[in-house]
């Protein structure tokens, strides 16, 4: 997980904006007079996200919406002026996209779109709502979807400082690695986000190949070792990888694998055998 700072956008702004392609002049005048309505919900959603009680935004019921100027349709077309080429609004649509290369869900995707942090099935009201538009991957979108499971929000969480991502080594036939997230001095409510956030974008599945592949390119290296009988060497490789990684980022992937492999150095002997 990745944090990232808050858009730096008027929302109204673009909510403004997203209205100006639209051919309803009915609607274009019921946004226009909506502007407070608007206002009032997007600070709801900006406050409930600072407190870290997304669960209650989550757990409001959308489904009585009728003839309110949020009701889905009118809120998703407004979404879908966004990203269409040649409108105004597009560029704010562009800004977010490229708030970031590397998708701040997994960590490791490439963005290609946004994602609804709230989904607009869901929440069309915050459809076109920046703070709830995150830069993300394909597969991160599309495993999100409409999901109302509450992951890390990468504009309103940061992780990074504490470590909670850690791994295992197992050895068995072979080498395998099983990831764990792992309670630190968060409050129980961010624990569980994360332990969530873990669960939904299926990063145990992601990280186990990663490591397994960081190992096989490392294999050659660590015969060598062997082959000396220098396994002090080896192990202070793997340190020297350990910190190098702890240095760079405490929750990565790699940091953790090289961590697992310090502290437990049954694979030596499993792999001198
Ligand atoms: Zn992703």
């Amino acid at each position: 997980m990745k944090h990232l700072d808050k858009p730096n956008m008027d929302a109204l702004e673009v909510l403004i904006s997203s209205k100006e392609n639209i051919r309803s002049k009915e609607l274009k005048q019921k946004i226009e007079e909506s502007k407070d309505f608007f206002k009032r919900r997007y600070n709801h959603y900006d406050n409930y996200a600072t407190l870290g009680t997304f669960n209650i935004l989550v757990n409001r019921n959308y489904n009585n919406i009728v003839k309110r100027v949020d009701q889905k349709a009118n809120m998703i077309l407004l979404y879908d002026k966004m990203t269409q080429e040649k409108t105004q609004v597009r560029k704010y649509y562009k800004t977010l996209r490229e708030m970031t290369t590397k998708c701040p869900y997994c960590g490791f995707g490439t963005v290609s779109t946004l994602d609804h942090y709230l989904p607009k099935s869901k929440y069309p009201i915050y459809a076109v709502y920046p703070n709830n538009l995150v830069p993300s991957c394909y597969s991160c979108n599309t495993t999100k979807l409409a999901s109302t499971d509450v992951t890390l929000h990468p504009y309103y969480d940061n992780v990074e400082n504490e470590q909670w991502l850690f791994c295992e080594v197992i050895c068995s036939d072979s080498i395998f690695f099983k990831y764990r997230v792992d309670q630190s001095v968060f409050n129980s409510s961010l624990y569980e986000r994360i332990k969530t956030h873990f669960k939904v974008f299926d990063l145990q599945t992601s990280f186990t190949g990663f490591a397994s592949d960081e190992l096989s390119g490392y294999l050659q290296s660590i015969y060598t070792y062997l082959e000396q009988m220098n396994i002090d060497g080896l192990i202070a490789d793997v340190k020297d990888r350990y910190d190098s990684n702890l240095a760079f980022k405490k929750n990565h992937w790699r940091t953790a694998l090289y961590q697992a492999l310090h502290n437990d150095s049954s694979w030596i002997e499993f792999l001198g055998k």
